[in-house]
């Protein structure tokens, strides 16, 4: 069960929880896309339903609410250091059901990977999730092949219909929600027109296939395929230097993609995967098969926004699928 109530009571509510939460959604902003007239839809901060984009995927996911692209992790001078004081509000994202996902392989990377990282712990205990449909599956999403589609893990379920919003509460901290009661139940998505087989017979083996070669020459490196990825979690460290005081300073981390030239750059000059095809096997292995191994399920979401940001039109997907033919390449 749940309820319905106007978009005025649901936006004069929302207003109210904002006193305790940051509240995020995906969001248009018109003609701030990558080319001249497009638009750019990503998280932002909202003060009404109406500001929520329902009807397309975003471009970005939510992760930078969570991990920020750049964060500063301390302040120092010469002989003290200071940590950046914590955000104090609890974050309410709203989210579709792959991003929802997405965030246990965060929390994987993040929590449970040896190491509790407390910079993403910290922003990480304030989050509740709102759930959000996707009435049809969007173009490039595999989720359903990716058993990303559907998830229970949510603390909130909104529905957006005419002038009417349906409300599923799943906790207490949003009672203050209230109204005429009605069936509200979330419909997920069951099937894609992209669908993806993962070979189960995947092994690394694979390393020595011939279809790397392709992306050797068709990738350029551009690394947008990691950012627009709700699961990458790579990050490399800066340390900025004051200008107008050398000794002092703040070391931040910055996010960093296994796509870029540098990324593998280590003391006296060595470097590994110089070669574009030998990044993307690393990426595609990492997504589909080594986390696996470790925490049991496909870290890759089946999201397609990395198929959707590519120059050079690379599918992720038909590169997943083309491991079937690999293995038995490799097999022979
Ligand atoms: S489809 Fe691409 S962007 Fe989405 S989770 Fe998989 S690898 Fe990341
Ligand atoms: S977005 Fe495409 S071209 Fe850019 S690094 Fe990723 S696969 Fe290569």
């Amino acid at each position: 069960m749940g309820i319905k109530i106007s978009v005025e009571k649901f936006d004069s509510i929302l207003n109210e929880l904002k006193n305790e939460y940051k509240i995020y959604a995906p969001h248009t902003f018109a003609g701030l896309g990558a080319f001249s007239d497009t638009n750019s839809i990503r998280y932002a901060e909202i003060d009404s339903i109406k500001d929520v984009e329902y009807n397309k995927k975003s471009d970005f996911s939510f992760k930078e609410i969570v991990l920020p692209i750049t964060q500063t992790l301390f302040y120092f001078t010469e002989d003290e250091w200071i940590e950046p004081k914590i955000v104090e509000k609890k974050i309410l994202i709203f989210a579709r059901s792959c991003d929802i996902n997405a965030i246990r392989c965060l929390d994987e990377m993040y929590l449970r990977n040896g190491y509790v990282d407390p910079y993403y712990k910290a922003l990480r205990d304030k989050v509740r999730f709102c759930l959000i449909e996707c009435k049809n599956s969007f173009e490039n999403c595999f989720c359903v092949s990716m058993e990303a589609n559907k998830t229970d893990d949510y603390d909130l379920f909104i529905r957006l219909e005419n002038e009417d919003v349906y409300i599923e509460v799943r906790n207490e901290e949003f009672n203050l929600f209230q109204g005429e009661e009605a069936v509200v139940e979330p419909v997920f998505v069951t099937e894609n027109e992209v669908k993806v087989r993962v070979p189960e017979e995947l092994d690394e083996r694979i390393f020595n296939s011939r279809m790397w070669k392709e992306y050797s020459s068709r990738c350029i490196g551009c690394g947008r395929c990691n950012f627009v990825c709700p699961t990458c979690t790579c990050f490399t460290m800066q340390d900025i230097f004051y200008k107008d005081n050398k000794n002092a300073g703040e070391r931040r981390r910055v996010w960093a993609s296994c796509m870029v030239d540098g990324y593998t750059d280590m003391a006296g000059g060595h470097s590994f995967r110089q070669d574009k095809g030998d990044r993307m096997r690393f990426r595609v292995m990492h997504k589909v098969y080594d986390f696996k191994k470790r925490f049991g399920y496909h870290m890759c979401t089946g999201c397609g926004r990395c198929d959707d940001v590519c120059p050079e039109y690379i599918s992720f997907s038909n590169c997943i699928n083309k491991l079937n033919e690999a293995v038995k390449e490799v097999q022979e």
